[in-house]
């Protein structure tokens, strides 16, 4: 594979934390530490010139290569290879059900989030009491689109950083499809608290997990809705102009 095609291949956002990196999500660029320097960097991850990082104290740039290299302490063409076999190894859904019913408890948070707490307990959300990753956030129960549950999605509190088992790509899964009666108006967001808001207020609603596109598979999963509306904050462009095309069904932006 060509140096550009590999770089194509490999989702950003997906390599950063399979190095353990941790990220802010903002627009079309990631934000974490500078490997060289510890100070804010950023790399782009989605649209033109993706996968290039910039820190602005050192006055470098490098690559999600090059930085995965230096993480690992491998060389270019072994990172390369890492990164892609990472990237292409975890395409897969998760088959399981997920048998852990995490103890989940209401908290002030959410109430400053105007959740519900009854929708929330029917859902599956709440403050995860207990240990592991997900302790100190808000916790979601994820199904795949046949009602399976495959993974808990955490929120933290206060700082809405977000974080999910190493085994779950978000890229793959819509929250909440497996409730959605398909002939009837479907809300998108990009926001999980704004999907429970959306469902309070008598729609029905799916979430992308916060990511700033659209996935391939998550195209799939909408274009299965009879009508879509699109409640997107941040840059419209993104969906309406690379993907929205694939979505074989009636849309609007809300
Ligand atoms: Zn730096």
């Amino acid at each position: 594979m060509k140096y550009n095609e590999a770089i194509a291949a490999i989702n950003t956002e997906r390599a950063l934390r399979l190095l353990d990196i941790t990220l802010r999500v903002n627009g079309n660029y990631l934000y974490f530490s500078c490997v060289e320097c510890g100070k804010e960097s950023a790399i782009r991850f989605y649209g033109m010139k993706k996968n290039v990082a910039y820190c602005p104290f050192c006055k470098k740039g490098t690559n999600i290569i090059a930085l995965a290299a230096k993480i690992k302490n491998i060389d270019f063409q072994e990172a390369k290879n890492f990164l892609i076999e990472k990237a292409s190894g975890d395409e897969k859904p998760i088959e399981e059900p997920l048998n852990v019913s995490g103890d989940l408890e209401w908290c002030e948070f959410m109430a400053t989030e105007d959740l519900n707490g009854e929708l929330c307990q029917e859902m599956g959300v709440g403050k995860w009491k207990g240990k592991g990753i997900m302790a100190g956030h808000v916790a979601f129960a994820v199904h795949n689109e046949h009602a399976v549950k495959v993974a808990y999605y955490g929120v933290h509190i206060p700082d809405k950083k977000v974080k999910f088992p190493s085994n779950f790509n978000p890229e793959l899964y819509l929250y909440n499809i497996h409730n959605i009666n398909l002939h009837e108006e479907v809300w998108i967001t990009k926001d999980m608290f704004n999907c429970l808001r959306i469902i309070q207020s008598g729609r029905q609603s799916v979430c992308n997990f916060g990511l700033p596109y659209l996935s391939v598979r998550q195209y799939q999963l909408l274009s299965n809705c009879d009508r879509v509306v699109f409640d997107w904050s941040g840059d419209k462009r993104d969906i309406a102009y690379t993907n929205i095309a694939s979505l074989k069904t009636f849309y609007r932006f809300a």
